[in-house]
Order: C-alpha cells, then sequence, then structure tokens
C-alpha cells in the first residue's frame, strides 16, 4: 500500500478514490493483477494499445533499437529509425500529408498544431487570423493550448482565465436509428454559416476530432455531413486540423477517420495508438504549403519548439514495428470481425436493456448511453458500475453516462462474447 501514499494519479480525486488496483502483466487482451486475477482490457488502456500488450513483436523490436541506439537529439540530428518510421508511415497516408513533425505525446501533437497554425498567418504577414474554431464537447489534451481548444469538454472550468479564447459550434452528435440527425446537422450548419459571415478572415484554424469525438462520451458525427462542413470552412481558407489522436490507427475501421470522410486536413495529429501502445511518440503532419509558410533566410521564421524525447528512437521502433503487424497480422480483417460483432451484440444489449440508448458503432468502437442518469463525469450510476465491473474482470471506464468499448485488435470472438454477457448481466442487475 506504500505507493498509494506517495504517487499522485491523474484524473483521481485521492481523497476518496479507492485504492489503486496493482497491474503486474499484460497478455494480448488482458491484464494481470498481483494476485494472478485477470481483466479484459476494454478500454485498450486509454486507447493506446492496438495489438495487444506485450506483443513479442513489438517488444523485441523495441530491445534491439535499445543496444543500437537508445536516444540521441533531433535538432541538427536525424537517426535511421525516424527515417524508416516515415517511409513506412507514407504509403498509408494521403501523399499531400507529407511533412512529419515529431512531438512525444497526443497534448503535445495538438499543441504544434495550434502552434503552427498561428505562426503559419504570422509569417504570412497576417496578423488578423488568431482565432480558432472547434467543437462543442473537442478534447484535444491537458496542456493549455490544448485545454484552450477543448474547454467545452467541461474538464477545465477551474482553468478558463488561463486559457485562450477559442470559439465552438455545436456538435452534431448521432447514433443508429437516430430520427433527429437533420435537424441536429442543420443546426451545426447555421452556426457555422453564422461564425464564418462574422469570423471567417480572422479564423487561423479549425480543429475536429473527425468522425468519434473521444473524452466527451464517444460521440459520432456522420462523415459525410463532416465533408460538407469542412468544404464551406475551407472557403475561407481556414487550416483544418484533424486531431486523430484517438481515431488514429484503425479505431473507427481505417488506419484514420479521415479516410471515410474523404477530406485531407491540412494539418493531421497523432499519438497514441502510433507505438502500438508500447511508448509514448507524437506526429504533427502538414500539406507541404503550410511546412513552406516557415521557409525563409531569417530564423525569425522557422518553427522554433521541440521537446527532449522528439522522436526517440525506441518509439520510432515500436511504430515502426507496429505498422509492420497492421499487414503481417491482417489487422484490418480484425477490425472488421469485432465491428460486425459489435453490430450484432451491442443492438441486442440496447434492445434488452431499455436504459440502454443511442448506440453507436465505429470500427473498433462502440458506445451507449445509459438513460436515466445525468451526464456528469463524477458522480452517476456508470462510475458506481465500475468496480463492479472489475470485480467481474473487465477493465471499463465510463464517460460520464456512456459505457463505450474500444478493445485491443487481437480480442477474440470469444472474449467479446463475454464481455458483452457480463455487461448484460451487470446491467440487467442494477
Ligand atoms: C488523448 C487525446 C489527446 C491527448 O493525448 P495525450 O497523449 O493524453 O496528451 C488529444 N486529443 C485526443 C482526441 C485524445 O483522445
Amino acid at each position: 500500500m506504500l505507493f498509494k501514499n506517495y504517487i499522485w494519479h491523474p484524473f483521481t480525486q485521492e481523497k476518496t478514490a479507492p485504492p489503486c488496483l496493482k497491474i503486474v502483466k499484460g497478455k494480448g487482451a488482458y491484464l494481470y493483477d498481483e494476485r494472478g486475477k485477470s481483466y479484459l482490457d476494454l478500454i485498450s488502456s486509454w486507447w493506446t494499445t492496438t495489438h495487444g500488450h506485450t506483443h513479442p513483436f513489438i517488444a523485441s523490436a523495441i530491445a534491439k533499437q535499445a543496444l543500437e541506439l537508445e536516444h540521441v537529439i533531433f535538432a541538427g540530428v536525424t537517426h535511421p529509425k525516424a527515417i524508416e518510421l516515415i517511409q513506412k508511415l507514407r504509403p498509408f497516408l494521403s501523399k499531400e500529408l507529407s511533412k512529419f513533425f515529431f512531438s512525444d505525446n497526443g497534448s503535445t501533437s495538438v499543441e504544434v498544431a495550434m502552434k503552427m497554425a498561428f505562426q503559419f498567418w504570422a509569417n504570412k504577414g497576417n496578423k488578423k487570423r488568431n482565432l480558432f474554431l472547434s467543437f462543442e464537447g473537442g478534447y484535444h489534451g491537458d496542456t493549455l493550448g490544448a485545454m484552450s481548444l477543448g474547454q467545452s469538454s467541461g474538464f477545465f472550468d477551474c482553468f478558463k482565465e488561463l486559457l485562450y479564447n477559442v470559439k465552438t459550434i455545436p456538435y452534431p452528435e448521432t447514433w443508429i436509428n437516430d430520427i433527429n440527425v437533420e435537424e441536429k446537422e442543420a443546426k451545426t450548419y447555421k452556426a457555422l454559416s453564422n461564425y464564418l459571415e462574422r469570423y471567417g478572415d480572422k479564423t487561423a484554424a479549425f480543429i475536429i476530432e473527425p468522425i468519434i469525438q473521444g473524452a466527451s462520451g464517444m460521440r459520432y458525427a456522420r462523415p459525410a455531413f463532416l465533408k460538407k462542413i469542412l468544404k464551406l470552412v475551407k472557403k475561407y481558407d481556414i487550416l483544418i486540423i484533424f486531431d486523430e489522436v484517438m481515431t488514429g490507427f484503425g479505431r473507427t475501421g481505417t488506419l484514420f477517420a479521415y479516410e471515410q470522410i474523404e477530406f485531407i486536413p491540412d494539418i493531421l495529429c497523432l499519438s497514441k495508438g502510433l507505438t502500438g501502445g508500447f511508448l509514448p511518440l507524437a506526429l504533427t503532419i502538414t500539406k507541404p504549403f503550410v511546412y513552406e509558410a516557415f521557409l525563409d533566410d531569417s530564423f525569425k521564421k522557422a518553427f522554433v519548439h521541440g521537446h527532449s524525447y522528439t522522436a526517440n528512437p525506441l518509439g520510432c521502433a515500436a511504430a515502426c514495428a507496429s505498422l509492420e503487424l497492421f499487414e503481417k497480422e491482417k489487422t484490418f480483417v480484425k477490425i472488421k470481425d469485432i465491428e460486425a460483432f459489435h453490430k450484432q451484440h451491442l443492438l441486442s444489449l440496447c434492445a434488452e436493456i431499455k436504459e440502454a440508448v443511442a448506440p453507436r458503432i465505429s470500427g473498433d468502437i462502440a458506445a451507449f448511453n445509459i438513460s436515466d442518469t445525468k451526464t456528469n463525469y463524477t458522480n452517476t450510476i456508470c462510475q458506481k458500475l465500475k468496480p463492479i465491473f472489475l470485480d467481474n474482470g473487465l477493465l471499463l471506464r465510463p464517460l460520464g453516462n456512456t459505457i463505450y468499448l474500444i478493445p485491443p485488435y487481437c480480442i477474440t470472438s470469444d472474449e467479446l462474447k463475454i464481455s458483452y454477457d457480463i455487461i448484460k448481466k451487470i446491467l440487467n442487475f442494477y
């Protein structure tokens, strides 16, 4: 118990939180505690793990790299694993996304995107474009810039005065058999049109989590509608940033969600699944025209940003191995199977339990709401269910009144069936 007294855990009220679960081992879709009890990791350990815990192919790639070159400064220096990673990633990306800036976590990838967008306009001599636009409920990380972009997510109320002023428009959240979807989309479209009329030429960038907003409750929006509004925003020359920190690397059924929207962002943020969930690493990827605005004889126009562990070679080695696994293990077939499984079992769960509503599914992700609770992150029935899920061997972490599954891609249909059966049993009981 000693560790409880010294370590301050994230997103935790240390006074009232129960002692931490101590996990000592991971394998595939499972985690094991110190007594040997197993838990199905249905949240991929905060949406990071892709191919499964301790995958030997990634583990050995890291070990090999550690004996070769563990780290080196990345300013004025490059190294083979960073180059290899970009060579491996490029065939998966649109050709236009061809400039790669490394950092080390999702928040920094967004911070970088935000600073790039701001300086892009400054370098062009346009000081007027200093506003950012985002969706209500968007979440982009916990550093100050990222918090500014996500301030309507409700996590950051205490910091309002520290945050940059960012405008938001309503998010057209929808689900399977939602009869009001068009009404919500029309409301978003109108709010956006009004915004653009007023602020279109003062806006530096529009940032979205494409298709699924993660932290605000796995909220789904229709790709075709997103495409429509992005085209409208582009008419005003506003930079488009896609934060695919969560949706990237297969979560929504394609390697990147932007493929389904059929819209290539000007700036793309990646992290979480980039290394298969082994090590912190991030990329902010841009189209050439963004990069070119920073080229000048003067250092003043350079992008003066960097982190100690930028492009860490161990992280790059893990990411290379993870990308190889997508082909080696036919991962997209697995994700299709998981999606089909979600469709069948989530819909039957919602049919059976009347409090389970608003089902939405996208690739690996399945989510539903519990209807008779208020959306409140800290105190709902869902939070009370968390320890009960754990007792029953499921690691789940409901968001407000949303229960969601985002399993590692190695999960089998037997393991998924067990998960749905247990969730159903618990929801029927409580
Ligand atoms: C998790 C997340 C972030 C922040 O990433 P960290 O690595 O936790 O800093 C940013 N954007 C989205 C969409 C996320 O889900």
